[in-house]
């Protein structure tokens, strides 16, 4: 699975953002390793610096020096739409007669096309096939006619499919999340101003205090001088449908996102695993690094009902490898499984052994493990995995695989079991995830294990009734 993108907004009383933007990209890294960019506003003119690579390696001294200004934003990506090169880095930028505009957007629209074809008809002229420059254009000739709280909620009223958005119109920064709450936003405070991100980690990294999530539907807009913020709730969705996969991977432990600390997630998951199908094992071993949470759970929840289980760290991981999901090809991620994982002979050897996931994909990385313990000598594998079997495809941002490479598409779980050679295999089931969110299943988003996804989708089932806007008729009344 690939990660999608991390967002950053911050307004500043009087010292320049470039920094605090540059250390939250750091804390958001792990959301996005292909491209980094901040946008500032310096009260008279837009600066902006975006380059494809790491946060560390995109900016050098002189380029953050370069970048002036108490307000801006920020971004790091994983490619999800649009192509894997510089012209969709983000924040994209631009300016356009009423202003300078720069956006960063963490999700996918489903709907980019149709707006963008619309547009296009206008004269707007493109220069990537990302979504995120459709919503700029979008915004920028909604700007021409209305003000920015109207023209961001006609926007929203014509996009379709998840954002998280952090918005510099000038030097006013803002941030936005879709009706239904797929991608996480929150704020908070600093010593001398206000920041909005996808996690609470770059909050913290920043010495500042969570005030809140960003609201499904809610509009936050920095004062200029960085006193406070505006709240609007543009719009209104009975339902939410919040990505469940990010307390169970993407996110960092030490975040909390809607509402829920991710690391206490992740440890409730692994004991509702033990519950739910816990297995007599000698020892069970985490698959670093999301799967230690679970596997802390699991192990706790099996000691104090009486199995006589250790935990143990018994599989390394060389940091210096990426993520397996990046290899392009099969044959490179088979290899990355090697190199990325050694086991510890002396905790496996001659004992079974039961592993703790956080999901299967296509298959390839377990499959490796398995083959790897068994060579270091275990007797008997188990894997459990703490969420359902994936089934479908992500439409919301996530680029976990088509339908023809999920393991999970078209076998039972026996079939999967016999494809990994593993002694037994169980997922965790979607009643467990929403209990330890405490949130109802109509409250999150379950496309990925249910095939029933929570927005408009062409050629997919939903979950609830939802429509996607209608392009192509444009009147100013909807704003009112
Ligand atoms: S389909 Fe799965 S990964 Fe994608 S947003 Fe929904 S829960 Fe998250």
């Amino acid at each position: 699975m690939h990660e999608k993108c991390g967002v950053v907004g911050i307004a500043l009383q009087d010292r320049d953002a470039a920094r605090p933007l540059y250390y939250s990209l750091y804390a958001l890294q792990h959301r996005g390793q292909e491209s980094a960019g901040i946008v500032t506003h310096d009260g008279f003119q837009q600066h902006s610096h975006v380059e494809m690579g790491l946060v560390g390696d995109v900016f050098d001294p002189d380029d953050l020096a370069s970048l002036n200004g108490s307000n801006g934003i920020g971004h790091v990506r994983y490619p999800t739409a649009g192509s894997v090169d510089s012209c969709c880095a983000q924040p994209f930028s631009v300016s356009f007669k009423s202003g300078s505009l720069g956006l960063s957007h963490n999700g996918n629209l489903v709907n980019a096309d149709e707006i963008r074809d619309e547009l296009a008809n206008f004269g707007h002229a493109f220069t990537s096939d990302g979504d995120t420059e459709v919503i700029a254009h979008d915004l920028a000739r909604n700007l021409l006619e209305a003000d920015l709280v109207r023209a961001v909620k006609r926007t929203m009223s014509r996009i379709h499919g998840s954002y998280a958005l952090t918005i510099s119109h000038d030097d006013t920064v803002m941030g936005v999340r879709d009706p239904e709450g797929n991608r996480p936003l929150c704020i908070g405070k600093l010593d001398d101003g206000y920041v909005l991100t996808s996690e609470s980690a770059a909050i913290d990294t920043l010495d500042g205090e969570l005030i809140r999530d960003v609201k499904p539907g809610e509009l936050v807009v920095l004062h200029d001088d960085g006193t406070g913020f505006d709240s609007y709730q543009l719009v209104e969705q009975e339902n939410t449908a919040h990505c469940f996969f990010e307390h169970v991977y993407f996110a960092r432990p030490d975040s909390t996102i809607d509402d829920n600390l991710v690391y206490e997630v992740r440890r409730e998951l692994g004991r509702k695993l033990w519950d739910e199908s816990g297995v007599d094992s000698d020892v069970v071993l985490p698959v670093p690094d999301s799967g230690r949470a679970f596997a802390s759970g699991y192990a706790e929840a099996a000691q104090e009902s009486g199995a006589d289980i250790e935990f143990a760290e018994g599989l390394m991981k060389n940091r210096y490898v990426g993520r397996t999901f990046i290899m392009p090809t099969q044959d490179e991620r088979e290899r990355a499984v090697r190199l990325k994982l050694n086991p510890i002979k002396s905790t496996i050897e001659g004992k079974t052994v039961t592993i703790i996931d956080d999901s299967i994909v296509r298959g390839t990385t377990s499959t490796q493990l398995i083959e790897l313990l068994k060579d270091a000598g275990a007797e008997e594998v188990h894997v459990r995995i703490g969420a359902p079997a994936i089934i479908s495809p992500c439409y919301m941002g996530i680029d976990m695989a088509t339908r023809d490479e999920l393991i999970a598409a078209d076998r039972s779980i026996e079939e999967i079991r016999d494809k990994i050679q593993a002694d037994s295999l169980s997922y965790l089931s979607v009643e467990a995830i929403a209990q330890s969110l405490d949130k109802g299943q109509d409250e999150l988003c379950l496309g990925c294990v249910t095939g029933e996804y929570p927005y408009d989708i062409e050629g997919e089932e939903t979950d609830r009734d939802v429509d996607r806007p209608v392009i192509g008729d444009q009147t100013m009344e909807a704003d009112d």
